[in-house]
């Protein structure tokens, strides 16, 4: 066995904009991560929603990371190319009668949810789940989510159960507009690529157990030999504004300058807690934080 093959992790950005100081923190955590398991690193760009995507991005994330010392391993991964693997790991799921159509409109399920507060999790209330009203047509394909809690452990927040009946409910995977949702093609590249560890901000957490469920329902009736269990999770703490809004292009996030690495890299790690690390070069910092980082991945630990 190679020495990457027990550790492949990835960064997976969207480039709905150039890459900002919070995309830098994931890039440089999973980056670091792999190598101080001298494992190998992937870049995947999540430009399924070609709407909200632009190539002007693309380039400037590549740039940035190139500039940043990021270097991933083979070829980039890219998601508007694989609209017939998506298609087919769909087709995988129908077969095993784990999707549905959905006719519900966002009115019937805001409807639906009425009852709760604003910002709390919309449930899909199963409308659909047993067939669809009569004369109503297909809007969406929906994801029967398992019974059972999906129980997972993040390295630094511990051990989750969490009942995506009660969560989120039947979720979407195809949108009635023909796009693919988020959460199937994340997971069916990082099953396709053998992704073994996901480091990323903790603004997805609660995005998790969705994809789990998704990762053992592609493989579920795989022979145990042939079975990948999901990857190890560690949610970092994502940087704020100084408002307290996630960054991002719609809170007006700058985009990282790309003529001074090593200021940037010492930004997002004293965003961690970490101490200043002198470099004159973003090569030569990425050496030094690599121990740092691996005790810093120690005391992280939920214990
Ligand atoms: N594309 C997602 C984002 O930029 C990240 C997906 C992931 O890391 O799982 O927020």
């Amino acid at each position: 066995m190679s020495a990457h093959a027990n550790y492949i992790g990835r960064f997976a950005p969207s480039p709905t904009g150039p890459l900002h100081l919070g995309s830098l923190a994931a890039a440089l955590g999973s980056f670091l991560d792999a190598k101080v398991h001298q494992g190998q690193w992937l870049l995947r760009i999540e430009d399924i929603d070609e709407g909200r995507c632009d190539a002007a991005s693309v380039e400037h994330i590549v740039h940035t990371l190139k500039r940043h010392g990021l270097q991933w391993q083979s070829e980039v991964w890219v998601q508007s190319q694989r609209h017939a693997v998506y298609q087919a790991a769909l087709k995988q799921l129908q077969d095993k009668n784990l999707t549905y159509p959905c006719a519900c409109t966002r009115k019937e399920i805001d409807e639906a949810n009425s009852h709760r507060a604003p910002g709390e999790n919309r449930i899909y209330p199963g409308t659909c789940r047993h067939g669809m009203p009569v004369a109503r047509e297909a809007r969406a394909i929906r994801f029967r989510c398992p019974a059972e809690p999906v129980q997972w452990h993040d390295h630094r927040l511990g051990q989750f159960s969490d009942d995506l009946n009660t969560s989120s409910g039947d979720f979407v995977l195809k949108r009635g507009d023909g796009f693919w949702a988020y959460h199937l093609v994340v997971v069916v590249d990082d099953l396709a690529s053998q992704v073994t560890h996901i480091v990323r901000g903790e603004d997805l957490t609660d995005t998790t157990a969705r994809q789990i469920a998704l990762w053992q329902a592609l493989q579920s009736g795989a022979h145990e030999n042939h079975f990948t269990p999901p990857p190890a999770y560690w949610h970092l703490p994502v940087i704020l504004a100084a408002d307290g809004q996630k960054l991002s292009k719609q809170t007006g996030a700058l985009a990282v300058p790309e003529h001074d690495p090593v200021p940037n890299l010492n930004t997002v790690w004293q965003h961690f807690g970490l101490g200043k690390i002198k470099a004159t070069a973003a090569s030569q910092w990425l050496e030094l934080a690599t121990p740092v980082w691996a005790n810093y991945r120690s005391a992280q630990a939920a214990r």
